[in-house]
């Protein structure tokens, strides 16, 4: 009995009852920041290791709130998804993603493509696929220039419905990305039965493969791996020169990361791209 009453008084500890509180404000914010404008989206470049010039973008979510300040994405989405709210966020988001890149088009920066996380939950919804449709078609861009970026931990799931809608998102002519790549041990002969097209390398291993050699053999195996079944390997997170020079040797195709540029606002990115390309 003394137990008990010690777990059942500690689940109503100050710091509890304090978290709940916060949570449940962070909702309640939450759930009017779409129609409250309150979402932006900031670009990160993609560049092409060999020719050092922009070849897309990936697409992060940002949330202004004027009593919570700029809250991180790894803090909200979990919770929007908890709250239903990352449909129409996600819809949303979408949209405003390959409007973007279709202004790209219309500017004449080239062919630049546009990134856009769904995460596990968002994927599973039913209708993933009408929002995709929906967003190409509105915006008319050319869905080439889409990339889907999805996590390992998805495809790890290996149900048929998942495998089934992904083969329906690439019939449309969308490119898939594998996000966070490495961390959810997918094997090489899993990789072959999967409909993608791009390895997207995590970047805590890029982060240490220059002092861990454990870390630089998997990047090693995954652009071997990759290459070998025609994907396309990008490395996130390169912060370094020393990071890119390993990277290029070792014929990975693209990178991504604070040494390139940060996530940038649309008008910024469009000048990183033009100052890259020399037009
Ligand atoms: P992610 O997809 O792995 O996105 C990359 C994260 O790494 C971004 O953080 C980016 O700002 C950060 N980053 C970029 N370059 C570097 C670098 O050189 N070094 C380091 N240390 N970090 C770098 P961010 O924007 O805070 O996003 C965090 C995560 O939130 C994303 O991880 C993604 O899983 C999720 N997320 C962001 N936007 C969206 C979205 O629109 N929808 C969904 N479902 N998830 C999103
Ligand atoms: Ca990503
Ligand atoms: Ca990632
Ligand atoms: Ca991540």
């Amino acid at each position: 009995a003394k137990l008990a009453g010690r777990n059942t008084f500690r689940f109503f500890t100050p710091a509890m009852d304090a978290r709940a509180q916060a949570r449940s404000r962070v909702a309640d914010e939450l759930a009017g920041a779409l129609s409250g404008n309150e979402f932006h989206l900031v670009f990160q470049p993609l560049v092409d290791l060999k020719s050092g010039k922009v070849t897309a973008a990936e697409t992060l979510l940002r949330w202004h709130n004027r009593y919570l300040g700029v809250v991180s994405p790894e803090q909200f989405v979990p919770l929007a998804e908890e709250l239903g709210l990352i449909r129409p966020i996600g819809e949303w988001l979408l949209t405003a993603a390959c409007r973007e890149a279709q202004k790209w088009q219309s500017f004449g920066l080239g062919d630049i493509g546009v990134a856009v996380n769904i995460s596990p939950r968002q994927f599973q919804q039913g209708d993933i696929l009408t929002i995709i449709e929906r967003a190409l078609s509105e915006t008319e861009l050319a869905p080439r220039l889409l990339t889907i970026e999805i996590t390992e931990g998805l495809l790890l799931a290996n149900s048929e419905e998942v495998i089934n809608k992904l083969d329906r998102i690439r019939a449309l002519g969308v490119t898939l990305s594998v996000d966070d790549f490495g961390t959810g041990y997918s094997s090489l002969s899993y990789l072959k039965t999967l409909p993608v097209d791009v390895l997207k390398i995590d970047r805590s291993f890029v982060a240490d493969m220059l002092e861990n050699l454990d870390d630089a053999t998997l990047v090693d195996a995954i652009i071997a791996m990759g290459h070998s079944m025609h994907l396309e390997v990008v490395a996130e997170g390169v912060e370094t020169e020393a990071q890119l020079a390993y990277l290029t040797e070792n014929g990975c195709d693209s990178g991504q990361g604070y040494y390139f540029s940060p996530p940038l606002n649309p008008t910024r990115f469009r000048d990183f791209v033009i100052e890259r390309s020399g037009l």
